[in-house]
């Protein structure tokens, strides 16, 4: 697809909207051209705004007067576009012309502006969100404020990566190596990791920063050996201070990584919430998705999370993953509320461009977008209707049927950490290869990142370069004060 720009700005926005009708299309973008070339979008600003577009038979063009705002100008244009693929395709959008990560945000950010009113009728009038994906965003926005109040300046939340995993998920992307290769990186890794927490605790003292919640993520935290979870929980737990620290979460995510003796160490290391995701309770799927796993060992694994005094356990549902039907996604939801989760992620398959999926060649398609669509509405109706609440939400590119993903549950079981990222509420201290530390002036929106190195071989071997960057922290809090 050919989309031409004339006399504006508008290109990222245009783009990003183009891709979501055209999700597996090359998008050719010109600012400068002599001619026009079939199929194409044409938008330009001159004495008005002008959208056309030309797709095999279909021609169309709409235009809208030109006003002094040019941030208006731009939500015009896009929305020019909406409606001319809208006519185009049939497809009604579930979130609209909306393309950015943070819906939520903008719904507050809108609200604290405009009030409940105005914002909501933004959301269904200029931005053509759907009514049932708004009541979502209405109550994701109302549990997320209340999780945003606890912190406060000094507030700061600590991330831990782990990048191994003991295979490759078909639809991942992330940075990460599977155990059977980089067995022999775990140790020498694990005793540095040891090293940055320690060095990054002693910073937060200095700042005199309030540790609010931990995450262990990555890849799989429980790849590593019961004692080298010991190890590293044990040197967050002696590096901080943990008196205000309202969570401890740690990724259990594969159910063929958990044992006994990993969750005893948890335990003993004050971890209060695991997870634990089976992504789907269908063998069939699980193997056309590369986990390596079955269901009945992700059952096993929650009943001995259990067993082991677990009670905050949450588990990954996707919809739209490859082999799964809308009842096949329906037995998996309705089997982690038979198990009573205290919280249910449901996450809609993203077609990342780097994952095995997309480089096998798969694409996005309608009757797939229609089914996932049906999955996600069974879990809001099904989860809202068990007194599951919606307490965050996200969105990413290339989401098949340009869905959401959305952390449902019990009351009082919301994962604060979750919303903290997501909403950049407060300063997030990331130790360990791919981690990203997020300093956050409290007066203001600023953001300021430092980058840890990717691959886990790269943080072994330019480890010196990890701990010299620490020392932006206190660069950052020190300007703030002075
Ligand atoms: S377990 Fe998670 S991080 Fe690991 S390969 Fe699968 S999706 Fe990626």
């Amino acid at each position: 697809m050919n989309l031409y720009i004339r006399n504006n700005t508008f290109w990222f926005e245009l783009e990003n909207l183009t891709r979501l009708f055209f999700p597996n299309e090359k998008i050719n973008v010109y600012r400068e051209f002599q001619s026009v070339e079939k199929p194409f979008i044409l938008a330009s600003l001159d004495d008005e705004i002008t959208v056309s577009v030309a797709i095999g038979d279909f021609e169309a063009e709409k235009t809208a007067p030109v006003c002094a705002d040019n941030g208006e100008n731009e939500l015009s244009t896009v929305k020019l576009l909406y409606q001319l693929l809208h006519d185009f395709s049939g497809i009604d959008q579930p979130w609209g012309l909306l393309t950015g990560v943070r819906p939520i945000k903008l719904l507050r950010k809108l609200r604290a502006e405009i009030g409940t009113e105005a914002s909501d009728r933004r959301f269904l009038e200029d931005y053509y969100v759907s009514p049932e994906k708004l009541r979502l965003a209405d109550m994701t926005e109302e549990n997320e404020r209340r999780i945003i109040e606890l912190s406060r300046p000094e507030s700061f939340s600590l991330y831990v990566g782990i990048p191994f995993c003991p295979s490759r998920c078909s639809y991942c992307s992330f940075v990460m190596a599977s155990v059977e290769r980089a067995k022999k990186l775990m140790q020498p890794y694990t005793d540095l990791l040891c090293e940055e927490i320690r060095a990054t605790g002693q910073i937060a003292a200095d700042l005199g920063l309030r540790l609010e919640t931990v995450y262990f993520g990555g890849g799989t935290p429980t790849t590593l050996s019961p004692e080298q979870l010991d190890q590293v929980l044990g040197a967050v737990n002696s590096s901080f201070d943990l008196s205000a620290c309202r969570e401890f979460t740690v990724e259990a995510g594969r159910p063929d990584t958990i044992t006994a003796e990993k969750l005893f160490a948890l335990k003993e290391n004050r971890v209060g919430r695991i997870s634990i995701n089976p992504q789907s309770v269908s063998d069939e799927v699980l193997q056309a998705i590369g986990r390596k796993h079955t269901a009945q060992q992700f059952f096993d694994a929650f009943e001995l999370a259990r067993k082991c005094g677990f009670n905050n356990i949450n588990t990954d549902l996707i919809a739209g993953l490859p082999k799964d039907t809308a009842e096949g996604f329906r037995r998996s939801l309705d089997a982690m509320l038979a198990l009573d989760a205290e919280c249910v992620t449901v996450h809609t398959l993203c077609m990342k461009r780097a994952a095995t999926l997309t480089q096998d060649g798969k694409t996005l398609n309608r009757e797939e977008a229609a089914t996932a669509r049906e999955m996600v509405r069974y879990a809001q109706e099904t989860l809202t209707a068990r007194d599951y609440i919606p307490y965050y939400l996200y969105r990413q590119t290339r989401m098949v049927g340009n869905l959401e993903n959305v952390g449902w549950s019990k009351k009082g079981y919301e994962s604060l950490y979750n919303v903290y990222v997501m909403d950049e509420t407060h300063t997030i201290l990331a130790c360990g290869s791919g981690g990203v530390t997020k300093l956050r002036n409290p007066d203001s929106d600023f953001l300021s990142r430092v980058f840890n190195f990717k691959y886990p071989y790269e943080y072994i071997g330019r480890f010196d370069e990890i701990l010299k960057r620490k020392s932006d922290i206190k660069r950052f809090y020190c300007d703030l004060h002075s």
